[in-house]
């Protein structure tokens, strides 16, 4: 099982893993991205079917801001840092 959950704090809205993985990835009214499967918390499993999505965006970042872990994030971007 993959969690994935972006991190708003440093993310800077540029679009990059909307563009690669828009079935994971879109865009709060801020601007910012933010995980469209469960609303940014990273408790919903990534089917894996996305598994090649998520990991184009995950490595695409430029801010490092999109976290992948095995467990769930519960809201908590930087759960495993
Ligand atoms: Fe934010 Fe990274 Fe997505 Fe760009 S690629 S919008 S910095 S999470």
């Amino acid at each position: 099982m993959k969690y994935t959950i972006v991190n708003k704090e440093t993310c800077i809205a540029c679009g990059a893993c909307n563009d690669v993985a828009p079935e994971i990835f879109g865009h709060d009214v801020k601007g910012n991205s933010h995980v469209i499967l469960d609303n940014n918390q990273g408790t919903t499993a990534v089917p894996e079917k996305l598994y090649d999505d998520l990991e184009d965006a995950y490595e695409g970042c430029p801010s490092e801001s999109i976290k992948i872990a095995s467990e769930a994030f519960y809201g908590n971007a930087e759960k495993f840092d």
